[in-house]
């Protein structure tokens, strides 16, 4: 009886109740960290091409453990599939404009901040009337805002034209993220009123040697301008890439070339750095 006990026990234990479990548990964590205020804002430099100047940040989340540093990649799809990416992304915007704020206030140039947005937060039925109110309690300028969506996002949703209507009408600004890599980009550029392209690491990374990379990016470029909008490449991680880029029109880049994303600490200095220039 003892041996088949323990047998149930490992069928039990088998894959995917661990993975079950695992789920539960990075859950459960993942509460416990938005309830103690465990997330934070790290901000990447936005930098624009041809004036060689500051434009902006973008914000990205990080989650602080006492012994490590949690990247999105490895919670944003949790927090999604478990709801909490609403409580977290109301966080992350309203920090974000925060932040945005001491910039305008503190500032000589305008600079504006870049808040990914997820899809269930996008699609959430009250998302655009939030955006308000955050922009009503913090005091930042709705045209110093940028939302970042990804092609996919705008894809599952039917009424997305909607939403990108009321935001615009609220003054903020639109980014089409990675884009380049979903399903039907040229559909979306058809239909839908947006500000601005980011075109996606995996054609930057191999510029300016790759004579195919160069032809995507230089043709996204063009669509971007024939459609007036501005055109943002991210993971510039040479300056080779980056001459490359300003060579043929790009308008913003961002990677580690100029920074990384900084922490709250490095963020005043870096700003101090710029602010002679
Ligand atoms: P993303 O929006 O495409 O963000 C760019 C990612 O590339 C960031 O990773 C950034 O740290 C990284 N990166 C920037 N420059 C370079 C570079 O030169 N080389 C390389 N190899 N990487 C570079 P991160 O911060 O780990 O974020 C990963 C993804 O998580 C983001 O991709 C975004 O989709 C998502 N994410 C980040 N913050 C948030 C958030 O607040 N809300 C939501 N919903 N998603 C977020
Ligand atoms: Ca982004
Ligand atoms: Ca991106
Ligand atoms: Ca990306």
């Amino acid at each position: 009886a003892k041996i088949q006990g323990k047998r149930r026990f490992c069928l039990f234990n088998d894959g995917m109740a661990d993975k079950v479990r695992l789920r539960m548990q990075t859950e459960q964590r993942l509460r416990q960290a938005m309830h103690r205020q465990a997330f934070e804002l790290h901000y990447q430099p936005l930098i624009s091409l041809s004036e060689a100047q500051l434009v902006g940040f973008e914000a990205l989340i990080r989650w602080r453990e006492p012994d490590r540093l949690i990247f999105p990649d490895s919670f944003i799809t949790i927090a999604e599939e478990c709801g909490l990416i609403h409580d977290i992304g109301e966080w992350v915007l309203r920090s974000a404009c925060k932040q945005a704020k001491q910039w305008q206030d503190g500032y000589p140039r305008p600079l504006r901040v870049a808040v990914n947005v997820s899809a269930r937060q996008f699609a959430a039925p009250d998302f655009v009337r939030k955006v308000g109110l955050i922009l009503l309690e913090t005091g930042l300028y709705p045209h110093l805002l940028e939302l970042e969506v990804t092609e996919s996002t705008l894809q599952i949703m039917e009424d997305s034209q909607r939403v990108l209507g009321e935001l615009k009408a609220l003054g903020v600004s639109i980014a089409i993220d990675d884009f380049g890599t979903g399903y039907s980009s040229m559909a979306l550029l058809k239909h839908l009123t947006i500000d601005r392209l980011k075109i996606d690491r995996s054609f930057v990374k191999d510029t300016p040697e790759a004579v195919r990379d160069c032809a995507i990016c230089r043709a996204i470029v063009t669509l971007a301008h024939s459609l007036m909008l501005s055109i943002t490449a991210e993971g510039v991680e040479t300056t080779e890439q980056a001459d490359f880029l300003a060579k043929i029109g790009c308008d913003t880049a961002q990677g580690y070339l100029f920074a990384k994303p900084l922490p709250q600490e490095a963020l005043a200095e870096y700003l101090t750095l710029w602010q002679g220039r």
